[in-house]
């Protein structure tokens, strides 16, 4: 079974993935928490060119192509084997972050860019995504370290990018569940546990 947790930066997003994980962990199920950018070793090194806050040189379109060559590691070293065994795999971040991000924030078209990452992934799509969703202003006032490249994009960057990411909720409900991630970090994993109650077969 296959979850991601997608939103905008300062979403919440790690603690709600540990959060989740250890809830169905205590079902007795394997679970495997991963992430993007920077799953594997490749994967780490595209992650330190990806954020490093000198790198603003780098193209759109090489940005996107290297966020999809850092996907097609995952999914091929990380989760297609732990889904094959049986395990639950719970990724922070995977295409949505893609198709917002690279999409809807820059100027690439999300129809291209999705494509890109339909091939590096050989069309593994989540059974759910849980889209954390917050205002920026909101994200904001929860950053705590020193922000990286792409936290430093003004907020009408990241307006976008949360637009991004409703569309992409929108146009198949059924495979979503979004979360008002304002909230208090306990409402949202329940939110997220309800809905994971009536589709994992716990
Ligand atoms: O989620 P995490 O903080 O690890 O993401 C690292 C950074 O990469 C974030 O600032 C996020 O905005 C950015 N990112 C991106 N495009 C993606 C995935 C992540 O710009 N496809």
């Amino acid at each position: 079974f296959f979850i991601a947790v997608e939103g905008g930066d300062g979403a919440g997003k790690s603690t709600q993935v540990e959060a989740l994980a250890e809830w169905i962990r205590s079902k007795g199920h394997e679970v495997v928490v991963t992430r993007e950018p920077g799953a594997t070793p490749i994967g780490q090194r595209l992650r330190g060119i990806l954020l490093d806050v000198a790198s603003d040189s780098l193209s759109h379109q090489a940005e996107a192509l290297l966020y999809a060559a850092d996907r097609a590691e995952h999914v091929q070293s990380v989760i297609t084997p732990a889904l094959e065994r049986g395990a639950v795999v719970i990724t922070d971040r995977y295409v949505d972050s893609s198709v917002a991000y690279q999409g809807a924030g820059r100027d690439l078209s999300s129809v291209e860019v999705s494509r890109i990452s339909r091939w590096a992934t050989g069309g593994l799509v989540p059974h759910l995504t849980v889209l954390l969703d917050v205002s920026p202003e909101t994200a904001r006032e929860r950053f705590t370290e020193a922000p990286d490249r792409l936290e430093s994009e003004p907020s009408e960057f990241h307006l976008r990018v949360r637009g991004g990411f409703l569309a992409l909720a929108a146009a198949d409900p059924a495979r979503y569940l979004v979360i008002d991630a304002g909230q208090d970090a306990e409402s949202v994993t329940m939110a997220a546990r309800h809905r994971l109650d009536q589709m994992l077969p716990l």
